[in-house]
């Protein structure tokens, strides 16, 4: 599931730069985290060419500390700026290179929009309208800065998962294709209020904008969910039950196929990125695109020069298989990256990949959490381990800030390793995955059982 996106502000030390509660980390309102400044980045773009990346790389290094994130919605971050002055150097340049940076309300489409052999509808088109029609509006809309809308024209990267405030999900209906228009949640939760043709659909969203603006510049779309009334489906559409690929590997799409690569830990150094672009270009890449669970998709490489391509990106750290058991960690950059960071994130995922591997077997998150915000993963994960200053909270199927289910030291996290690992890999003789093993047996496999 993607989650809302949320800021990895240093809530442990003291804001060095003004905070704006509920404000989104932009290039005229940088957020302050751990490692200076941060800016999220929404490349009007669909995609950027391997050059453009490698300007984006230098930007990155020269401005900030060298240090990117892909975030799990596919937005980009640039971190570890000095001061405000830094971020409108920044955008100057991206100016100069020609990367032009969305703001206002984020509009989002699925990663391959256009271009997916999957899709039910080219939802890029929509977008647009959506987003000319909220800056012609007048008066202007005063929208929650966090607002999301989802324009989910479905395919192997669709955007069921992703929880937004409004979003509309093509469906198959009648012989044509419809916009099923919903309020506050992912395809499954939201609540359908609309089911329209395209020529209908942006008056429908910028009705509900409309209501969202009466109720207040902080209203979400769960705030109006219960004034509209509730569109009375017959029955669930079967294109939104299926969540998107993994994003990490070989992808096929029609005749020709994308690299998936995804981020551990959700970032990549400056140097990494420069000498990955340099690598893919030589190898035939058109261009890169931003997905979301903190991916980028590669496209134009002939088939041929896909496994050199690979290589390349698994050198420079970045996950580019399937069965990478890195796909099962959720983690935040934690200690040494976030100055409220309590946990070496890190250190603990290759300790769980070393001595437990039997649990990243791919059927479920494990959330590791430099402290209780839980930027990495703010829904319920099977397994959160979050770092405090007292050591470690261990929650099951919960959030990094719920109350613990256990509290231990690192030490003790350790030497519980062995009987998680035992304890997963019984269930997974008995045929269960390590999901499965933790919703029957997870307090016990901790020792938490009476
Ligand atoms: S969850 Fe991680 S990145 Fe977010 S504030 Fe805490 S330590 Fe920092």
């Amino acid at each position: 599931m993607t989650q809302p996106e949320t800021s990895c502000s240093a809530s442990g030390a003291a804001p060095r730069f003004p905070v704006r509660r509920g404000a989104c980390p932009s290039l005229v309102n940088p957020m302050p985290t751990g490692d200076g400044l941060l800016v999220r980045l929404r490349p009007a773009a669909a995609g950027l060419t391997p050059g453009q990346w490698g300007t984006l790389a230098d930007l990155a290094r020269t401005f900030g500390n060298g240090l990117l994130d892909v975030t799990a919605r596919g937005n980009l971050q640039i971190r570890g700026l000095a001061h405000q002055d830094a971020a409108q150097q920044l955008s100057a340049e991206l100016s100069r290179a020609g990367i032009e940076i969305r703001s206002g309300t984020a509009v989002e489409t699925p990663p391959l929009a256009g271009l997916d052999c999957a899709e039910v509808a080219d939802a890029s088109g929509l977008a647009d309208q959506i987003r000319d029609a909220i800056r012609q509006h007048t008066p202007a809309l005063a929208l929650a800065p966090k607002l999301a809308i989802t324009v989910n024209g479905g395919g192997l990267f669709n955007l069921s998962d992703a929880i937004s405030d409004l979003r509309l999900d093509a469906v198959r209906h009648g012989g044509q294709v419809l916009w099923r228009i919903a309020l506050a949640g992912d395809a499954r939760t939201a609540r359908p209020v609309a089911l329209v043709d395209e020529a209908q659909a942006v008056s429908h969203v910028i009705a509900l904008l409309e209501l969202l603006h009466a109720q207040g510049s902080a209203s979400r779309g769960r705030d109006i969910a219960a004034l509209v009334p509730a569109l009375d489906e017959a029955c669930f559409p079967a294109e939104l039950t299926a969540g998107p690929v993994n994003p990490a590997g070989v992808i096929r799409n029609g005749s020709s196929a994308v690299l998936g690569l995804r981020l551990a830990f959700g970032r990549m150094h400056a140097g990494e990125l420069e000498s990955l672009m340099a690598g893919l270009s030589g190898l035939g890449a058109t261009q890169v695109r931003l997905a979301p669970d903190h991916a980028l998709l590669v496209l134009g490489l002939p088939d041929g020069a896909i496994p050199a391509a690979a290589r390349l990106a698994a050198e420079q750290g970045f996950i580019t298989r399937p069965d990478d058991p890195m796909n099962s960690v959720s983690a935040c950059p934690g200690t040494g990256f976030c100055a409220a960071g309590r946990l070496d994130t890190q250190e603990l995922a290759g300790l769980l990949a070393s001595q437990a591997p039997d649990l990243l077997d791919g059927s479920c998150t494990v959330h590791l959490s430099g402290c209780t915000k839980g930027c990495a993963h703010p829904s319920p994960a099977p397994l959160t381990v979050t770092g405090t200053d007292a050591g470690l909270r261990i929650v099951l199927a919960g959030r990094a800030g719920d109350a613990a289910d256990l509290n231990i030291s690192l030490e003790e996290f350790r030497a519980l390793l062995p009987a998680l690992q035992q304890g997963i890999a019984q269930h997974r003789q008995a045929g269960q995955t390590a999901a499965q093993a933790l919703s029957l047996s997870g307090a016990a496999i901790f020792g938490m059982a009476p």
